[in-house]
């Protein structure tokens, strides 16, 4: 008995070893690969500027130069477009880079634009719903655990209009 305790904890020892290899290896390479339990929150930002996906990929490659298992180096989970066309960059198990502290195990979807000079459109708010909506229903993530940037750091993102769309959504 004692034996075979002693061989389990040889081969989880192993697994570790493995598994700390592999994160080098990745990092050492410069990818995420989908490798997350699901997600349990839901993370909205603006893009801050007026950057399309194009411009906000190209920008996040110089800052980190990560790129992910979809072939895209935005930090964002999911991106929406001015006309609301969206684009997925990371899987949705995938470590992003849109919230310090917050990259794991969470959805983070910017919207293009920074909603203090002008509100985001129609189309943006329809694709915005549309995707909270599909996720909370696949990964039974509750209402609840809907939230803008500015819930986990001292900014304004994801600026009034759309936190406060998000607060009436959730007060739904
Ligand atoms: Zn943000």
């Amino acid at each position: 008995m004692k034996k075979l305790q002693l061989l389990i904890q040889k081969i989880l020892l192993e697994v570790q070893i493995l598994q700390i290899r592999l994160a080098i290896l990745l990092f050492k390479q410069k990818r995420t690969v989908p490798n997350l339990d699901a997600p349990t929150k839901i993370i909205i930002h603006h893009g801050g500027g007026w950057l399309s996906f194009k411009g906000v990929n190209a920008y996040h490659k110089s800052l980190w130069g990560f790129k992910s298992s979809l072939g895209y180096y935005a930090g964002y989970t999911i991106f929406i477009e001015r006309d609301g066309t969206d684009i997925q960059a990371r899987a949705d198990n995938e470590e992003g880079a849109h919230t310090k502290g917050f990259n794991k195990r969470t959805i983070g979807i910017g919207v293009m634009g920074n909603g203090v000079d002008r509100d985001f459109t129609f189309e943006q708010y329809k694709k915005l719903l549309k995707r909270i909506y599909e996720k909370m229903v696949k990964y039974n993530i509750p209402k609840s655990e809907i939230y803008g940037h500015r819930d986990f750091s001292p900014n304004i993102c994801p600026s009034d209009y759309l936190y406060n769309w998000m607060l009436k959504y959730k007060g739904r």
